[in-house]
């Protein structure tokens, strides 16, 4: 009778420690996976029509031109490109 208790709560201890350990590695796995893809660049790069450059597209400034999507580098260009499609554009 009190063999069988013991063995029990030794069964519930193990069981215990099991738990901590799957803990430990879940966590220890989930920061290794954070901590080896940074996800603040997809890639993808998009070319600045005003100074006919590329630049990742996160760092680009987004422009619709006409129902077009326009990417550039800065303000400065996104003006100039603007001033350019404006005067000899449309007729
Ligand atoms: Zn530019």
């Amino acid at each position: 009778m009190l063999r069988g208790l013991f063995r029990l709560i030794l069964y519930a201890f193990l069981a215990y420690i099991i738990y901590l350990l799957i803990r430990f590695f879940q966590t220890l796995g989930k920061r290794s996976k954070s901590f080896s893809s940074p996800k603040r660049i997809s890639g993808i790069m998009v070319k600045d029509e005003a100074c006919n450059t590329y630049l990742p597209k996160e760092e680009a400034i987004k422009e619709m031109i006409d129902g077009k999507e326009y990417f550039f580098c800065s303000k400065e260009c996104r003006q100039k490109f603007l001033e350019k499609k404006k005067t000899s554009g449309k007729p």
